[in-house]
């Protein structure tokens, strides 16, 4: 049996953070991840981390301005206020645990400028951020002896009369299924980027978490808000790190022309990303790019900064495109980066369900609005991974015991014994590929009706087609074909989400930007949308929830 009093389904950022908070106040906390911890997605992180330090004479508020600003005022401006008043103290708790960051020519924490911001405040490791703070937050998991469910894969929340006590899982590397108790689930899962083809996420980000909260019904919030990174590229949609124009790389079209400065004539290739990469995508679509890319140009830095500073981004220039950085532009194109939208939060990260709470990229505490800032997504999943353990064994104090119930365990247990039965069907890579492609095409940089009311109707296909999925390998251990054909089922989940969401919306706003609704429109729009799915037909369920302002009212965004 196991039971615990708080179960943190991730390892990546924001789970390792909450586990270390929860154990370290003696809680009896576990975290479970389908791969080994440090293969989480967080690893592949790049630019950096922000935080406004006040001995570097920058302010917390400028910082928390631009993060509304960067938003399109769709934030919820007491939640941006949270993240970046504390944000100089969690990187400094992340220095002490031993995140060894860049640091400038005297010997003080190096910083670079990242878009949206005026201000050099994303602090670093190289091009490898990500990877650094990970690993040493699995140290510390370590140190406090936290219990790793490593290799298991949670197929669904156990809700009992509206609270969650658990989950049902898998351990992937016996095929047994298994009931965990809680008396709080921290919900950590990371981003969904398999839901678009190509995306700069890793291949597990399938949007699991979205999904169990989703069919628990918890509502996700403003969804249809999905970031296209300016810069990946277009074979394979790697990620080129903004860290490249944050160190001063240029923009360029077919013509040679930096481009940006038309667009966005302040901050040029380091206005916000939903800006740039529709710029680039403009220029694109106007006949002025490159075989569907623009060039971003580095070597004016010179070999040094490029190897010293973008030594991760010139190894991936080498390896897929044969581009030595340093002497060449490399084509690039905007492609699918970050989830905005997500399990709606409080500032504590608890959720509409008493007893589930989620932080990270899956959660939307209400930071990033309609257009996330690079490299507050790192912020986010430590500032809110800490506070949403302290609530959670707040909560635990005083809630039940976890779910004695098996009915679910059952349930599942069927479900899955039918997709192993059925002989043969539809495979869940086509199935995926063809929706992912299907999102890329109509819910991407520029949106319409039309095209949104296409992509939703392939979702619900698909959604019904799942029925006729099956796995070939048909046995216990280790069974990868089995674990797609779960994750395919959240992926199309988290597509619907994304779908009703985005038709709903009649304006643009940061990521969402329709080419048959131009504007946004404050007097009817400046609203979140929720969406749940329904538990009477399953499907999605809508509704509005008002946008916190505190002390920044919505005016025009200009770069
Ligand atoms: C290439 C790339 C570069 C980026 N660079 C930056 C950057 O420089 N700065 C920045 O601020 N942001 C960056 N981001 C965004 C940022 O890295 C992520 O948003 C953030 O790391 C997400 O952390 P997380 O803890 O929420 O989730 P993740 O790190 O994705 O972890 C999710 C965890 O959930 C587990 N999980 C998922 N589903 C299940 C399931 N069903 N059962 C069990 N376990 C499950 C996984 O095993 C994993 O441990 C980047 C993103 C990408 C893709």
């Amino acid at each position: 049996m196991f039971e615990h009093d708080v179960l943190i389904i991730g390892a990546g950022l924001a789970g390792m953070r909450a586990a270390v908070e929860a154990v370290n106040r003696g809680a009896n906390a576990a975290v479970i991840t389908k791969v080994h911890p440090v293969r989480s997605h967080s690893n592949a992180a790049q630019g950096g981390i922000n935080a406004a330090l006040t001995d570097r004479g920058d302010d917390w508020t400028d910082h928390a301005l631009e993060t509304v600003r960067g938003s399109d005022y769709l934030a919820d401006q007491d939640a941006v206020e949270v993240m970046c008043s504390e944000a100089g103290a969690a990187l400094i708790e992340l220095e002490h645990m031993g995140v060894v960051f860049s640091r400038d020519e005297h010997g003080k924490l190096g910083t670079r400028r990242f878009g949206g911001q005026k201000a050099a405040r994303t602090f670093f490791v190289g091009a490898i951020t990500g990877q650094a703070i990970l690993h040493v937050l699995y140290e510390q998991l370590i140190k406090a002896n936290v219990r790793v469910y490593e290799e298991w894969f949670v197929t669904s929340l156990i809700v009992e009369d509206g609270v969650c006590r658990g989950a049902v899982t898998l351990d992937i590397r016996t095929g047994e299924l298994h009931t965990i108790r809680a008396k709080a689930v921290i919900n950590c899962a990371g981003g969904a980027g398999r839901v678009y083809e190509p995306s700069t996420n890793a291949l597990i980000c399938t949007g699991d978490g979205y999904a169990l909260a989703y069919r628990a019904g918890a509502p996700l919030m403003d969804m249809e808000m999905v970031q296209y990174h300016p810069t990946t590229l277009a074979s394979n949609g790697v990620l080129i790190s903004e860290a490249a124009r944050g160190e001063g790389g240029y923009l360029l079209n077919s013509k040679g022309d930096r481009f940006m400065l038309r667009y966005a004539p302040e901050y040029k290739e380091l206005a916000s990303r939903d800006v740039v990469s529709r710029s680039e995508q403009t220029e694109i679509n106007e006949g002025r790019g490159i075989d569907g890319t623009v060039l971003l140009d580095v070597r004016h830095l010179g070999r040094k900064v490029v190897e010293e500073k973008l030594g991760y981004l010139q190894e991936v220039a080498h390896d897929f495109m044969g581009i030595d950085l340093a002497e060449q532009p490399i084509p690039v194109r905007p492609g699918m980066h970050y989830m905005m939208g997500g399990i709606k939060t409080d500032i504590n990260g608890a959720t509409s369900v008493p007893g589930l709470y989620a932080a990270g990229e899956v959660a939307n505490v209400s930071v990033h609005g309609g257009n996330r800032l690079g490299a507050n997504s790192l912020l986010d999943t430590v500032v809110f991974g800490r506070r949403s353990a302290l609530a959670a064994i707040e909560y635990g104090k005083s809630a039940g015991a976890g779910s004695r119930n098996e009915d679910l365990l059952a349930s599942e247990k069927k479900r899955i014994q039918a997709l192993l039965d059925r002989p043969k069907g539809l495979r869940s890579a086509s199935v995926r590929r063809e929706l992912a492609e299907t999102m890329h095409s109509h819910v991407a940089v520029f949106r319409d009706q039309q095209g949104m009311e296409r992509a939703a109707a392939k979702v619900k296909e698909l959604k019904s087609a799942y029925g006729k999925v099956a796995v070939d390998d048909k046995g216990k251990v280790f069974n990868t074909d089995l674990i797609f054909a779960l994750e395919l089922r959240n992926v199309i989940d988290t597509a619907e989400a994304i779908c009703a969401s985005a038709l709903t919306r009649k304006e643009s706003r940061g990521a969402h930007y329709r080419v048959d609704m131009k504007k946004r429109d404050d007097a009817n729009w400046l609203k979140h949308i929720l969406v749940r799915q329904s538990a009477a037909d399953g499907d999605p369920k809508i509704d509005t929830a008002p946008v916190t302002i505190t002390r920044w009212q919505p005016v025009e965004r200009k770069y």
